[in-house]
């Protein structure tokens, strides 16, 4: 087969199971409404749960961020990279998180490989949540380690897993709030099963952050567990972008002379770092608070209409509210009626998700009004029809 072939043979694979990814160009695609071709759709689709990309604190903060430091860092942390800017963002995580230590990353994803691929060798056993993000299992799958997958949220199969003869260390991986279902990790439970066999957990929680607990400190913070890993990260409730990993002072270190996604990478732009703090001022702040209060208000709402429609969910109290299809093409023409509606939604279709269970993974914000979820209950109705 030549390179022509086997590029011609995947795109076509992917066409005849109805799977093929296209990008859609829109003029805004974070706020209440998307706009795309002088269309205005109420904006289903979005993680950034608490409008926060749209804020002007935000906005302003990364303006005189840049007027200050200008647009770029210039280099790696290592060499010229890492200003008072960053310096001034991991200590205000470390502080309000609760940990010695917090490292930037450029996002969440590198931020996962980086951790993974540092800590992990060939000895060593990775044992995951099934439904866990592409940028575990990729980094898990990439990793000299083993790799095993567990129950969805279920510490019992994780004990027996953990239980197997291993000659390295062994490395538990989960997220806070689960990014297609929406529903929330046991991390009690899990991170109890870890320590019954000196594992570590890696607690993901990229949906969690800045959204749930008391300040927006996140799903492990809420229920009083510590992960020795704690991914966070800020292109979804911090409505910017990037990464961070919190952990201990030795961790800390030891990411810093092996985490090639930190050595041989530019750092992440002061002015973003800048933007970020203002984000975390809000989100811990009286606004943060209303702007989840608000949320929390929209996702009782919405769950109570979608109760009562012939559709199929999950446990998810978060601003992730799935509508399972099954059912690929039918996904995709749900999403369709949706949008012809003046919806935003998108379908998500395996292999991001496992098959037969295509979906609207929909995502409600502090942006949307009530009436937006009223809008939204009527469509799936009529939808449906
Ligand atoms: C979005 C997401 C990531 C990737 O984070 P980016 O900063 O967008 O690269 C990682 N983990 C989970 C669970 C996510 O949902």
């Amino acid at each position: 087969m030549t390179w022509q072939q086997r590029i011609n043979t995947a795109l076509e694979e992917r066409r005849a199971a109805e799977a093929f990814r296209e990008r859609r160009v829109v003029e805004n695609g974070a706020g209440r409404f998307l706009t795309r071709d002088n269309q205005h759709f109420c904006n289903f689709s979005s993680n950034d749960y608490l409008a926060l990309s749209q804020h002007p604190q935000v906005v302003r903060a990364w303006q005189q961020g840049a007027e200050r430091y200008g647009v770029g860092s210039g280099g790696s942390g290592h060499v010229s990279g890492y200003t008072t800017a960053h310096q001034a963002l991991e200590e205000e995580l470390a502080d309000w998180l609760g940990y010695p230590r917090a490292l930037l990353f450029i996002s969440g994803f590198a931020a996962n490989q980086a951790v993974i691929t540092a800590l992990m060798g060939k000895d060593d056993r990775i044992v995951a949540d099934r439904l866990s993000h592409a940028s575990l299992l990729e980094a898990a799958n990439l990793s000299p380690a083993q790799l095993r997958r567990f129950a969805h949220n279920d510490a019992t199969p994780l004990h027996a897993l953990l239980g197997k003869p291993c000659d390295g260390q062994q490395l538990v991986v989960t997220e806070g709030v689960f990014s297609m279902d929406g529903d929330s990790a046991p991390l009690n439970a899990l991170h109890d099963t870890a320590q019954q066999h000196n594992a570590w957990l890696l607690v993901d929680d990229a949906h969690g952050i800045g959204v749930v607990g008391d300040e927006g400190r996140g799903s492990a913070y809420h229920q009083g567990v510590k992960p020795e890993l704690l991914v966070v990260t800020f292109g979804k409730g911090f409505g910017v972008s990037g990464a961070a990993v919190l952990c201990s002072e030795t961790v800390a270190d030891y990411l810093l002379q092996f985490a090639r996604h930190l050595i041989y990478s530019t750092s992440m732009p002061p002015a973003q770092a800048v933007a970020l703090s203002a984000a975390m001022q809000v989100i811990r702040g009286d606004d943060g608070e209303a702007r989840r209060q608000r949320l929390a208000q929209h996702i009782r709402h919405f769950r109570q209409g979608l109760s009562t429609l012939p559709f199929q969910s999950t446990d998810s109290l978060s601003a992730i509210q799935p509508v399972i299809v099954g059912d690929n093409g039918q996904a995709l023409a749900l999403a369709q009626r949706l949008r012809e509606q003046g919806m935003w939604v998108t379908a998500i279709r395996p292999p991001t998700v496992p098959p037969g269970t295509a979906r609207l993974r929909l995502t409600l914000t502090a942006a949307h009004e009530t009436q937006d979820i009223d809008t939204l209950l009527e469509a799936l109705h009529v939808a449906r029809q």
